[in-house]
């Protein structure tokens, strides 16, 4: 099972390698094999990076909208034609299973490329009329935008950046999580072969500190993140410190809303999609579901029933549900909240184990795990866990309901589920987060708007909210008459 890359980083429209930069060995979590070696970015790659994206970067946002449209609608055309081998690769790098991969990542990168694509050709600015004078404005590109991924979505997160980001006449410099640094080289490659001038999108390896220098390079505009809240908080003030521009895609302990009158079978459809999809290691999921009391116990009776259909197993067999955790170490971070569970006084309604045979011996697994009884205060409903861990708390009325589901420091997501629509959306107008789903959960077309509130971020994803975060207004002021001058 190997994945070695032709080098580490791609720069300048070309694979290069330092080896003086730090050793680091991708795994397959499913089996703990070492899949690649790959070597961090040296200062001299970082430099390099940056300098050929400036340099591509000019020669972008001197091209026709049309035609950068162009080469957006090709790359996405190339990775739809490569889905199958890209989402293998993604498979092989984040241990998800290969029937999300080949639907939710690479493809999810195409839609992107395509809708910004079409938005490319429509950037436009205004006429201001000043009486005599007038003014108008151009939305004009940042320059050189660093991406740093989590190591969930490599692909999409990638595509997501990228693509509004060169629509808009930028550059990119992207760094991949350590732990999943195959899939963003492939888009580098595509993005290469689709007609885009070399270093238009450049991938750079390494840890934090790599990021960190990138996040505070003289040649960046803006940095976009997509990580945790204690990352987002460092790398937020290090690009203050430049006045550079941010996106901040952070986490959440979003909370799901189920009122008495839902459709229970939709509700532990969204709740169960909203927890287990990517073995729980989503950004917006619904880690705190809320059920009214009317409907509690045969709504935990029935997620049971379902969540026993979950297939546990090998990320590249196809009828593979839930792989495994991205690492050793995120298993025992799980592994400790799901103690703390039990420890402070929930039940433990189902799974809470490692699921044990051959398959799973050498692999970072864990069972789906529903914990009822949850409480407000328990750190399980107070803290991100990244894994499949659903907490069901009651409430019995919507006030109630609102109060308690906003009292996070998050403010990612939230889901209502109810038949009564004025109710979801009085619901959805109080709940304190980024993106609401009524009668829905998890689904995030590139044509709407992704971010958050609060601690969860700032700045937006898709939609063309995401146009205004890669862009910066001028405004030009056309002076038609005699200067009145004073002096
Ligand atoms: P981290 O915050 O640990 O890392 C995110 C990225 O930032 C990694 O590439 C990391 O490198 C890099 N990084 C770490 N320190 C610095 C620094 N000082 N300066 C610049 N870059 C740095 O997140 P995870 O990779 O563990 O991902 C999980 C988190 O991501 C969760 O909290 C999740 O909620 C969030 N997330 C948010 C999403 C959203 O859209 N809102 C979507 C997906 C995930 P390295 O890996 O080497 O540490």
């Amino acid at each position: 099972m190997q994945a070695q890359p032709t080098a580490s980083h791609f720069v300048d429209g070309a694979y290069i390698e330092d080896e003086a930069g730090q050793a680091f060995d991708s795994f397959h979590s499913a089996t703990g094999e070492v899949i690649a070696r790959l070597h961090a970015a040296t200062p001299a790659v970082i430099d390099k990076a940056m300098e050929s994206a400036a340099r591509a970067q000019v020669e972008w946002a001197a091209t026709p909208p049309a035609e950068r449209a162009r080469v957006l609608r090709r790359a996405a055309d190339l990775i739809r034609a490569r889905n199958e081998e890209l989402s293998r690769l993604e498979s092989l790098d984040t241990a998800k299973p290969i029937q999300e991969t080949l639907v939710a990542d690479a493809m999810s990168g195409v839609e992107a490329l395509e809708w910004f694509a079409a938005q490319a050709a429509s950037i436009a600015g205004e006429a201001v009329p000043l009486g005599t004078d007038f003014a108008y404005t151009v939305r004009e590109p940042l320059g050189v935008c660093v991406g740093i991924g989590a190591w969930n979505y490599p692909t999409q997160i990638a595509c997501w950046k990228a693509a509004p980001a060169l629509a808009c006449g930028n550059a990119m410099v992207f760094k991949p999580s350590e732990l999943t640094p195959l899939c963003t080289l492939k888009v580098a490659e595509i993005f290469m072969e689709a007609g885009a001038p070399a270093g238009l999108f450049n991938v750079v390896q390494g840890f934090g500190d790599v990021g960190a220098a990138l996040s505070t390079h003289p040649l960046t505009a803006k940095v976009s993140l997509t990580g945790s809240v204690p990352t987002g908080a460092k790398v937020y003030s290090a690009a203050a410190a430049g006045m550079r521009h941010v996106t901040m895609e952070l986490g959440g302990k979003s909370p799901i809303v189920v009122f008495d009158d839902a459709d229970i079978e939709d509700a532990i459809g969204g709740a169960m999609l909203g927890n287990f999809y990517s073995a729980g290691q989503i950004c917006s999921n619904g880690t705190r579901v809320f059920v009214q009391s009317g409907i509690r116990d045969r709504f935990l009776e029935r997620l049971i029933e379902r969540t026993k259909t979950i297939r546990v197993g090998d990320p590249l067999d196809p009828d593979t549900h839930m792989g495994p955790l991205i690492s050793e170490a995120q298993r025992a971070k799980v592994v400790g909240y799901i103690e703390a569970g039990t420890r402070e006084g929930a039940t433990l309604a189902y799974g809470g184990g490692l699921p044990s045979g051959p398959v799973f011996d050498k692999g970072a697994f864990i069972e789906p795990t529903i914990f009822s009884d949850v409480t407000d205060d328990m750190t399980i409903a107070r803290e991100e866990i990244f894994g499949p861990v659903l907490s069901l708390l009651s409430f019995e009325t919507e006030d109630e309901a609102i109060a308690r589901a906003n009292g996070t420091p998050f403010g990612l997501a939230a889901g209502v589920f109810t038949r009564d629509l004025a109710r979801g959306h009085r619901v959805a107008g109080q709940l304190q987060a980024g993106i609401c789903w009524i009668n829905t959960y998890n689904l995030t077309p590139v044509e709407a708007p992704f971010g958050g509130v609060k601690q969860s971020g700032l700045g937006r994803e898709n939609g063309r909210a995401a146009m205004e975060f890669y862009s910066q207004l001028k405004t030009v002021h056309v002076g038609l008459g005699r200067v009145d001058s004073p002096y």
